[in-house]
């Protein structure tokens, strides 16, 4: 099935030992750094650039910038000062200034004698004594008639613990040594007519602009990342992620799918037991899918919905028309009591339809977990809901023909893939090799330039309503300084007789120290409202222990719940009319829009409580604010996008996005368009140059998706 090569060489590439000086341990540092053959040294760009192509007089340095200084000692002291420094005088024809070091030998001492000419490399800053340099490299120089300067700047390159600067810069040097004797060769991946096109410097011609510019190269165009050869290999890096989840697009689209017939009257029954009726928006997006799974290609389709939407209802639907087809339909969730509670409203709609209902997630053992698996893969459950259990190499469908993924932010592409093994082989004997089609659904609504890169291989339907009757969540951001105001504001609320949630974030990435920190506070709000219950609920409960207190809290015998952010996705308590976030500043925008979604489903008016430390910081509080004036996740995203970066906003698993090299999502956005277009033109135009793109760019990653 699978037609690419996975780990075929591919021309340009080498082993890193044909480098001079590259034994075992420089390759294992070489490879901490995601360096694994030669040509990736060339891929590997500087941070920054050091200008010591000039030797600047004493009198036009600027504290605070790099500059190559060269002078005659004045005199030399050890001071004895709050610490201990040796301090040199330094004098050239402009100016006088001192160089400071606070760790010397007595070797250094005795070398910087009246009258010694030093060549020396530092930032400047204003000290004690006018403009200093702590600790500067430097050279003594043996006569006067000076010393050359680099003709280059000099980049200085991201590195690693023992990989010093000069070495990183010799190897990279030694690679292009290589491409210059011809030992190693760099194929120019973009077809000429698409670089005139797009109006791209040669790849040759970037790379060596960036690892050696001239002295007048644009230092600060340079550090912005705007220069041309800058964003023609941002361009071809986001070209190469593009092209990587368009082929897996199209090898998911190679295999057949079972074609899935409107369902006509168990629509109608499902519908009609349904106790509210569709919005729109859920109607428009339903007919999209519909329409898709009718066909034999596999749908991939991305629906995007703000929380509370309604996708649930969705997915069911969906699921019905596969389970009217005689087929079997799946969903996972990427929690344990999110696909609990999926479970649950599948069972409630489903079971009065006559359609039988499992469960399966990894917590499931022993007899119940054979009982299931044994009832998914003989058929008799028709609605499967679960964990990414689900994905195991020992759950096997009857006939599977719609998987639909929730939260797919917390799955990676490759989950996608191991999905189309799900829909071979069944009891029924059938060897055919259908691949389910594939709905995926998100509350983490991406910016549309985002989702055009993260979602390049899905079809994206949005539900852009949500259902009536809800108000807007009021929120504030209040000191934590006055907690007391904040636990008085939830006995009023548990008063009127409504529930509130106390939500605890993540201290340090420590899931331990959050929950110690979450069964702290439901202490201190037991104590503080003795009149009412409290309840907690925290990822190192068991399983049954969190359904427990879930339920409690949903039936009403909790008026308050302490929890970490287990809460944030799935739970529905339409009474809860009061959310308290401490330390909101711990966690992404979108993140805290899900939680906040969890208030504002009934009919009274909701309020979020941004408890925040001070101080804030700057982007701290701009963020909050954001909070504060909107109830629009997109806008919400759109703002995060922003204030941090898309790494953060679409979580660290979503592949073909972190762990770009050059490309930078919000900076190059304007280049999003070209790719898009240019992918199309590569595929039409170099298939060849395909794959090659991909593994210079993806390198392992994308092997692992070719063996798929
Ligand atoms: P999400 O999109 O966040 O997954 P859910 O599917 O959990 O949202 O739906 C949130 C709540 O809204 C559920 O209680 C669901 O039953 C309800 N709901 C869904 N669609 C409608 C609708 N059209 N009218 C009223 N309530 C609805
Ligand atoms: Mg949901």
């Amino acid at each position: 099935m699978s037609a690419a090569p996975s780990h075929a060489p591919v021309s340009g590439t080498t082993d890193l030992d044909t480098l001079k000086g590259v034994g075992p341990a420089m390759r294992e540092r070489l490879e901490r750094l995601g360096l694994q053959v030669v040509e990736d040294l060339l891929f590997h760009l500087p941070l920054r650039y050091q200008d010591r192509t000039r030797v600047t007089p004493i009198a036009g340095l600027r504290a605070g910038s790099e500059a190559v200084v060269e002078g005659e000692v004045t005199a030399s002291d050890v001071i004895q000062g709050r610490k201990r420094s040796l301090l040199v005088r330094l004098r050239d024809g402009s100016g006088i200034m001192s160089l400071r070091f606070f760790h010397f030998s007595q070797a250094q001492v005795g070398q910087f004698a009246r009258g010694t000419r030093i060549r020396l490399f530092g930032e400047a800053r204003s000290g004690s004594t006018g403009l200093e340099m702590y600790h500067p490299e430097y050279r003594l120089l043996k006569d006067d008639t000076g010393e050359e300067v680099e003709e280059t700047l000099t980049p200085i390159y991201p590195t690693t613990e023992g990989l010093a600067q000069p070495r990183l810069r010799a190897l990279i040097r030694q690679a292009f040594e290589h491409l210059d004797q011809g030992s190693l060769t760099l194929e120019e991946l973009i077809p000429d007519t698409i670089r005139a096109r797009f109006r791209l410097p040669a790849l040759r011609e970037s790379l060596d602009y960036l690892h050696f510019p001239p002295p007048e190269a644009p230092l600060e165009t340079l550090a912005d990342g705007h220069h041309p050869t800058q964003r023609r290999l941002a361009l071809e890096e986001l070209l190469a992620h593009q092209l990587s989840l368009y082929r897996i697009r199209l090898r998911i689209q190679d295999d057949a799918a079972p074609a899935l017939p409107a369902s006509g009257g168990l629509a109608t029954r499902f519908l009609t037991q349904l106790p509210f009726s569709l919005t729109g928006a859920q109607r428009r997006v339903l007919s999209e899918i519909s329409a898709d799974i009718r066909q034999t290609t596999p749908m991939l389709r991305l629906v995007q919905g703000d929380v509370g939407s309604g996708k649930t209802v969705v997915a069911a639907m969906a699921m019905l028309q596969a389970v009217a087809g005689g087929y079997q339909a799946a969903l996972m969730a990427p929690t344990e009591l999110l696909a609990e509670q999926h479970y649950k409203s599948l069972k409630g709609w489903f079971e009065p339809l006559g359609i039988e209902v499992a469960w399966l997630s990894g917590k499931l053992k022993g007899k119940a977990r054979l009982e299931a698996k044994a009832m998914i893969s003989e058929g008799r459950a028709r609605v499967v809901a679960g964990t990414h259990a689900l994905f195991q190499d020992d759950v096997h469908f009857q006939r599977l023909g719609l998987a639909v993924i929730d939260e797919q932010h917390r799955f990676g592409v490759h989950q996608r893939l191991a999905l189309r093994r799900k829909g071979e082989v069944g009891t029924d004997g059938g060897s055919s090799t259908t691949t389910p089609h594939q709905l995926i659904m998100t509350a983490t609504p991406i910016p549309r330039t985002l989702a055009m890169s993260a979602y390049a291989d899905l079809d994206v339907s949005v539900i852009d309503e949500l259902p009536p009757g809800r108000t807007p969540v009021k929120t504030v951001a209040v000191s934590d300084e006055r907690r007391g105001e904040v636990t008085e504001r939830i006995r009023n609320a548990c008063l009127a007789g409504r529930q509130a949630y106390w939500v605890c974030t993540l201290i340090e990435e420590s899931e331990v120290l959050t929950c110690q920190a979450a069964e702290v506070t439901r202490d201190t709000l037991t104590e503080a409202l003795p009149e009412f219950q409290v309840g907690l609920v925290h990822g190192r409960m068991k399983a049954a222990e969190k359904a427990e207190v879930m339920n409690a809290f949903r039936d009403g015998e909790l008026d308050l719940l302490v929890a970490t952010t287990v809460i944030e996705v799935g739970v529905d308590v339409p009474n809860a009319s009061l959310m308290i976030i401490e330390n909101p500043e711990r966690l992404g925008l979108a993140q805290l829009h899900q939680l906040r979604g969890r208030v504002g489903r009934g009919k009274v008016e909701s309020f979020c409580v941004l408890l925040y430390h001070p101080p804030l910081s700057d982007t701290s509080r701009e963020r909050l604010a954001v909070l504060r004036e909107s109830n629009d996740g997109f806008r919400i995203a759109e703002r995060d996008l922003e204030l941090r970066g898309p790494g953060e906003v679409l979580g660290t698993r979503q592949t073909g996005l972190v762990g770009m090299k050059i490309a930078d999502l919000t900076r190059d956005r304007d280049l999003l368009d070209p790719v898009r277009q240019l992918t199309r033109a590569m595929l039409d135009q170099a298939p060849a140059s395909v794959e090659p793109l991909i593994r210079r760019w993806l390198g392992e990653a994308a092997g692992q998706y070719g063996q798929v």
